[in-house]
């Protein structure tokens, strides 16, 4: 019987005009505030050199001052973060559990100017942005409820008389919890937030792009009563502090979200060490397929489709990024896909009408640029939007839709609303699960079929970390879906689900002949 620890954040209706005035309000609350972003040691604010973070829908507009971490800081935040963790560990887990709940209320309290800051910061639409806050504040009541379950007292074990056996979960150390800029505040929490529960300190470095957000995050959390010694934050490049981070001998492990390329030097620094060997938790990237045979409904499909590769202008690691449909329905979908498009608003994700916002900065743009001129070269186009007037001072990026032959034409993932389509026909279906597995990567995998046997296929032979049939493949929700992938796409274990603290932990077990 499925009996739930806790419940899921209570969010927002935005089709309740009073919510809605109330969040408008503080979006502009929001707008009037000078943001600031500093680094916290131990409590104390740290400057550096400052740098303005600008508003990707609008360049011109500055939200807020960084001022970022110098690399000479790490040492400072690990000497008084290896101080404070053991007596944070000895607390248990339902003493740091009832802080990490005081956390998810002071986050759910803040909803409006956090959705304003990942609005702004972030470039996400409104929409997505009280679904992060929710995904935050879920983190923190599911990690809590965890970490009263399996940290607050150890699992016993039998032995033969005379002798008892327990199994103890403790913290490992210091963490290094490395964020990405495409969930800024829920990612950086969910993070921090497991390794806290699991006993560790933490030294938080956010994506160089969401200073703001984290810090907002940070300040919260140490108001709800999370020691100030016990949580550090050092905003800045990776190229300035990973290094440092990473090479600490004090470091107990590490969680990264971000690029499959990233992970790779991180693990290639981890080996370098000649210190204690500690866990590296990587969540990265996809080149997540939807494959939908014809018994599918093209009208329950389009919109699935549309939301999986175009929301959050494809900056989800869940994005749908290749659409493989059977040729008897093909046409009649993409004809149904293109009309859709039509319908989708571009612009400032500040105005809910705005499906589309930009993409983070404009290093992204061009990052999408060389692989879309090799898809003009190589593919058929079968459909590009175009940017609306009032989006020329933002990092925006249309959506489009390019028609391949084969796979194996996309050599890694492409960050951005760029929807690739190749056509199967019936009776390939092995044959399409396979090429999917063959990419090295294993994060989301949609399938929309009326017949079971179809999804049940994909579901024994897909290597993939979240298997989607009749819905869409993104949004996943804390302590529902549990989510990660696998290959190139991350070690495990899966974030929001049963097992993902223990990777933060040490086991011990103790024998005592009584
Ligand atoms: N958990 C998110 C989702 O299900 C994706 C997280 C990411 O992009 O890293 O859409």
């Amino acid at each position: 019987l499925y009996a739930p620890e806790r419940t899921n954040s209570r969010g927002l209706d935005l089709a309740d005009p009073d919510a809605l005035s109330a969040l408008d309000d503080a979006l502009v609350r929001a707008r009037e505030r000078p943001w600031r972003a500093t680094a916290v040691v131990g409590g104390r604010e740290v400057g550096g050199p400052e740098r303005e973070i600008r508003n990707p829908s609008d360049r011109r507009e500055t939200i807020g001052l960084v001022r970022e971490a110098d690399a000479a800081l790490v040492p400072e935040a690990f000497g008084l973060a290896a101080d404070a963790q053991p007596a944070w560990d000895s607390s248990g887990g339902a003493a740091r559990a009832e802080r990490l709940d005081a956390a998810g209320e002071a986050l759910e309290a803040a909803m409006p100017e956090l959705a304003g800051l990942i609005v702004r910061e972030g470039g996400r639409t409104l929409a997505d942005a009280v679904a992060e806050v929710r995904e935050a504040v879920d983190a923190c009541r599911y990690y809590a409820a965890r970490a009263r379950r399996e940290f607050a007292a150890p699992e016993r074990l039998p032995g033969p008389t005379g002798e008892s056996n327990e199994l103890w979960l403790r913290g490992r150390g210091v963490f290094a919890c490395i964020s990405p800029w495409n969930f800024p505040v829920a990612i950086f929490t969910g993070q921090v937030a497991a390794a806290l529960a699991a006993g560790n300190a933490v030294v938080a470095k956010p994506a160089r792009q969401t200073p703001l957000a984290a810090a907002h995050v940070i300040r919260l959390l140490h108001g709800a009563g999370i020691p100030a010694d016990v949580l550090h934050f050092l905003p800045g490049s990776g190229g300035r502090l990973g290094n440092a981070l990473l090479a600490d001998p004090r470091l107990a492990g590490v969680a990264f979200t971000g690029s499959t390329e990233t992970a790779w030097t991180l693990q290639q620094r981890l080996a370098e060490r000649r210190s204690a060997i500690v866990p590296l938790i990587a969540e990265t990237g996809g080149q997540n397929a939807l494959i939908a045979d014809s018994s599918a409904l093209a009208e329950q499909l389009v919109p699935d489709v549309i939301a999986s590769a175009f929301d959050s202008a494809g900056q989800r690691c869940s994005a749908l990024r290749v659409l493989f449909v059977q040729t008897d329905i093909a046409d009649r979908v993409l004809d149904l896909l293109a009309d859709a498009m039509g319908e989708l608003t571009i612009g400032d994700p500040v105005r809910l009408s705005t499906d589309i916002g930009p993409v983070i900065d404009d290093d992204a743009v061009r990052a999408l640029l060389p692989h879309d001129s090799r898809m003009r070269a190589d593919a058929r186009v079968l459909r590009e939007m175009s940017l609306p007037p009032g989006t020329e001072h933002g990092s925006f990026f249309a959506p489009r839709v390019f028609e391949l032959d084969r796979l194996d034409r996309l050599d890694r993932e492409v960050f951005g609303p760029i929807l690739h389509v190749i056509r199967y026909e019936g009776g390939a279906l092995d044959r399409v699960i396979d090429a999917v597995n063959a990419t090295g990567y294993g994060l989301t995998l949609g399938v929309h079929s009326r017949i079971e046997s179809t999804w049940q296929r994909v579901r024994e032979r897909a290597r993939a970390g979240n298997v989607y049939v009749n819905r869409n493949m993104i949004g996943a929700v804390v302590g529902v879906q549990p989510f990660g992938g696998e290959g190139l796409s991350g070690t495990g274990p899966k974030a929001g689900g049963p097992h993902y603290l223990r990777r933060f932990a040490v086991e011990r077990a103790v024998t005592v002949n009584t």
